[in-house]
């Protein structure tokens, strides 16, 4: 099977997350029947209100990061480019002309005004809203005066006025649609550039596409762009819908429920393959229980068959739960690099970092992976270990620096801590504490509250011993030593 499969994003909106789903899906349709993903920007929407190259960098951004770099696109050039709808202009021209030459489409004179008329009667009398198809009744006559008098015009498809047509969605299996309830619709606008309808058909053609995969929202749209493969005497690619995303309330994915912008969850701290991992969970499924999965795996699984039809909900809960499995499964020399900018951003260690955090944050990570769900956990867990603490929580100073007995817990420890010179290990650092609790007559558990409390400033973190460890022997009882002034009587 040959494929060819197309992202099309277009750049009047910061990609949402499932928008690039469908990319994941393409990127995974080439990947496995060996072909080619192509990304194509739709640019034909060029109101400043909604067009913005900011989210032409974030389209190549998103793509980029999360390791699906198209075969051929906008960025790398191709044998089919430009990939940018706003340098096909002529395709598009050439199109409507070869249309208009075989009757199938035709100029349209009326001016906006009329048209806003015709809906507005149209509305009154309740009838079906649509063009009244004016333009495609004038006379050959009618038609040259038009013309000859230079009046703008659009481009519409002359849309047959019976029958059905239909089309076989992968997913959603065999649709047919009356032609009468399709639209004479505008293919191309009065200053020359083309509605959305013909540049993705004209473009899908002449890139080969052979698979569309979009979103469900699309389905609408398909009817129309059928016609018009039908019209121009094209093949129609394989349809193949994926099932619309929707929040926890099984509404329409928005803000309300939580990030959408694809570039946010980028900032939050989200791991790729994480992403990649939840985001081809909303409509396929591989088959069998498993749901974190590399990749690698999920490529060996990935079958277009195995789209399903329902709705997809889009768990923030579970996005984070599976985030925080990933993060579990990162090289741990990867994940301390992904964590540095957040640390850095939060100024807890430089930019870049100096070799003692770098080796301070290479020692840190085996000790907080079991603690992270979000890169951006990091700064919190991990500031005590970087800068000296400013001050204990106030529980954890209540419950473990109040009183003469945590004094001298405090004081036996500076004495324990700093009688052996030697490096602190895990193991050194348990025996230390030991011993403090023995010479004190009490059970280890106090002793190590109050060190914890003392060292770190809080009363939560990993492992006691292995945190000492990697402070190291001077910067623990230097804390130590700080901590007394904390002690309350
Ligand atoms: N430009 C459309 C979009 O913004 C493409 C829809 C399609 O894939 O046909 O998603």
């Amino acid at each position: 099977m040959s494929v060819r499969v197309r992202y099309a994003p277009s750049p009047t909106g910061s990609p949402h997350v499932g928008n690039l789903r469908t990319a994941v899906f393409d990127w995974l349709a080439a990947r496995k029947y060996g072909g080619q993903f192509i990304t194509r920007l739709e640019d034909t929407d060029r109101d400043p209100k909604r067009y913005k190259p900011e989210y032409i960098r974030e389209i190549e951004e998103s793509l980029i990061w999360l390791g699906i770099t198209p075969d051929e696109w906008w960025v790398s050039g191709g044998p089919c480019g430009p990939y940018i709808q706003s340098e096909r202009l002529h395709l598009y021209r050439e199109a409507a002309d070869a249309l208009i030459a075989r009757n199938m489409a035709y100029r349209c004179y009326c001016t906006e005004e009329r048209l806003a008329e015709m809906r507005a009667q149209q509305q009154a009398a309740g009838t079906g809203t649509g063009y009244d198809r004016r333009c495609r009744w004038l006379t050959d006559t009618e038609r040259l005066r038009l013309s000859e008098e230079g009046l703008p015009y659009t481009v519409r498809l002359a849309v047959p006025l019976e029958g059905t047509t239909g089309y076989t969605d992968l997913v959603f299996g065999d649709v047919t649609f009356d032609n009468r309830t399709v639209d004479d619709q505008v293919l191309l606008k009065s200053n020359g550039w083309p509605t959305y309808h013909l540049a993705v058909v004209v473009d899908d053609h002449h890139m080969g596409i052979t698979h569309v995969i979009r979103g469900e929202d699309w389905m609408p749209s398909t009817p129309k762009q059928v016609l018009l493969y039908g019209a121009l005497g094209w093949d129609q690619p394989v349809w193949v819908h994926i099932p619309l995303t929707l929040g926890s309330d099984r509404k329409k994915l928005s803000k309300r429920h939580g990030a959408t912008q694809f570039v946010d969850f980028i900032r939050m701290g989200y791991l790729p393959e994480a992403m990649f991992n939840f985001m081809v969970l909303l409509g396929w499924a591989p088959g069998d229980d498993r749901e974190v999965m590399t990749v690698a795996e999920i490529l060996e699984r990935f079958d277009l068959n195995g789209i399903g039809r329902n709705p997809a909900i889009f768990d923030y809960d579970k996005l984070r739960w599976m985030n925080g499995e990933h993060i579990r499964r990162c090289d741990h020399g990867r994940l301390a690099e992904l964590c540095r900018p957040f640390l850095a951003e939060a100024g807890i260690i430089g930019d870049p970092p100096s070799e003692e955090e770098n080796e301070t944050l290479a020692a840190l990570i085996p000790l907080m992976v079991e603690r992270m769900h979000l890169l951006s956990d990091a700064p919190a867990l991990m500031a005590p270990y970087f800068r000296d603490p400013e001050e204990p929580d106030a529980a954890g100073r209540r419950k473990w620096l109040t009183g003469s007995d945590a004094r001298s817990r405090l004081t036996a420890c500076v004495e324990a801590f700093s009688s052996d010179g030697s490096p602190l290990t895990a193991e050194c650092a348990e025996e230390t504490i030991n011993r403090v609790a023995e010479s004190l007559g009490i059970p280890r558990a106090p002793v190590i509250h109050t060190v914890r409390v003392a060292v770190t400033g809080t009363m939560v973190g990993p492992g006691l011993f292995e945190a000492l460890a990697v402070l190291g022997r001077e910067r623990v009882v230097r804390r130590l030593q700080r901590a007394q002034e904390w002690v309350v009587e």
